[in-house]
């Protein structure tokens, strides 16, 4: 019976230190509470500190609303396709095509949807895609939806991936390699200047899709991303992003030709099959969008911070694959991984421990990722203290 299998299945998951429960989250007056207890968040996506601002909240609402929602604020009520495209989708597009300075740009109702819904319209019989081995569980769900063949190379790896290339350019009409620029369980990061280089080297049958959702707003002189501060955007065939992390909002981003955004609207099934994001939405990630040059204290702050929690672990022993702010302590065994989480707890913070299958067998983690505005001040002892929970 479905429920006995079920239950079974559940039992085994947490036998095996791994079952996922939910937590109740609340965000008061600067006082981040979790099941009820203050802590401080080392597992935010809110890389600049944006989603805990009031004074955005409050200049949003009084500037960007005039007080006054638009009809179907909260409910597009349709798909873009029907009648659910709002003036604020195209404005919003308008935005980013222009501050990319690429042809054109599309909205997803997440990066999740976007990841899953851009893969399985374009790729087709004749295409290969390369897939670096980390790339996140979005990209991987939308090939698992087309008959495309696909290959991974080694993480980061642009010698094995050349290979492949080679193996395969003649075969195929065209490759298609797929990265996340900063990746975002182990924090490093990938060049994209060498994949730019490998792409001119080979031909246009190569096209490049980078998944920025870990970058953008935090690198980069205007916060595009990693694309934006090595100089290659206007390289990269399919640039995306999500609005989800520090941008505090929601929905994920394609900054890509004009005929790839038109054939999208045309094939992708994410895209055409579900009610769009609410105009409120939209018009929050604009209002964001728009000001995203000018957080450069904030991500400022976060590079500082992050620079310093990558050297005290360096110092204590860890591994430090990271060069970004998420920075992960890796103590191998799921055990060592949730005492060292119950550590942290103790000592005021909330940093869940990351296991198999999110991360490598035998690399459980601490994930630290850090914002602008982390406390930091006490975090140096509790670092100190998470070196006795290492196999020796
Ligand atoms: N791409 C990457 C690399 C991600 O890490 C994530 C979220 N963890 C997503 C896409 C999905 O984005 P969203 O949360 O907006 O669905």
């Amino acid at each position: 019976m479905l429920e006995d299998r079920l239950k079974e299945e559940l039992i085994q998951i947490e036998k095996m230190g791994s079952l996922r429960q939910f937590r109740t989250i609340s965000y008061l007056n600067d006082q981040f509470t979790i099941n009820g207890k203050p802590l401080i968040n080392l597992a935010s996506n809110d890389y600049l500190g944006l989603g805990a601002r009031e004074d955005l909240v409050e200049m949003f609402f009084k500037q960007e609303l005039d007080q006054k929602l638009p009809t179907s604020a909260f409910g597009s009520t349709s798909s873009r396709l029907l009648t659910g495209n709002f003036e604020v989708m195209d404005q919003l597009e308008d935005l980013l095509k222009n501050t990319y300075r690429r042809e054109a740009a599309l909205v997803f109702n997440s990066g999740y949807h976007m990841n899953v819904g851009i893969i399985s319209a374009i790729a087709d019989k004749n295409t290969l895609v390369i897939a670096d081995k980390l790339v996140h569980a979005s990209m991987i769900d939308g090939l698992r939806l087309t008959n495309t063949r696909f290959e991974r190379f080694r993480h980061n790896d642009i010698d094995g991936l050349e290979r492949i290339v080679k193996r395969n350019i003649d075969n195929y009409d065209e490759l298609i390699i797929m990265v996340e620029s900063v990746y975002s369980m182990d924090g490093d990061v990938a060049d994209l200047r060498k994949l730019v280089n490998l792409k001119r080297r080979y031909s246009d049958k190569i096209i490049l899709y980078v998944d920025e959702a870990h970058a953008a707003g935090v690198f980069g002189e205007n916060g595009l991303g990693l694309s934006e501060s090595l100089g290659v955007i206007q390289e990269i065939d399919i640039l995306c992003a999500t609005f989800g992390k520090a941008m505090a909002g929601m929905g994920g981003y394609i900054v890509t030709s004009q005929t790839i955004k038109d054939y999208l609207i045309n094939r992708s099934r994410s895209l055409i099959f579900s009610t769009a994001l609410p105009p409120i939405i939209y018009q929050w990630n604009k209002f964001i969008f728009q000001q995203i040059q000018s957080f450069n204290e904030e991500r400022n702050a976060l590079h500082m911070k992050a620079a310093k929690i990558r050297q005290l672990a360096k110092d204590r022993g860890f591994d430090m694959p990271s060069s970004s702010q998420i920075i992960p302590f890796i103590f191998g065994d799921n055990e060592l991984a949730l005492q060292a989480s119950d550590y942290l707890n103790k000592e005021g913070y909330f940093c869940p421990a990351v296991r198999p299958p999110t991360v490598p067998q035998g690399t459980a983690r601490l994930r630290l990722s850090l914002t602008a505005s982390t406390d930091i001040a006490n975090l140096e002892v509790a670092i100190d203290a998470l070196s006795k929970f290492k196999r020796q």
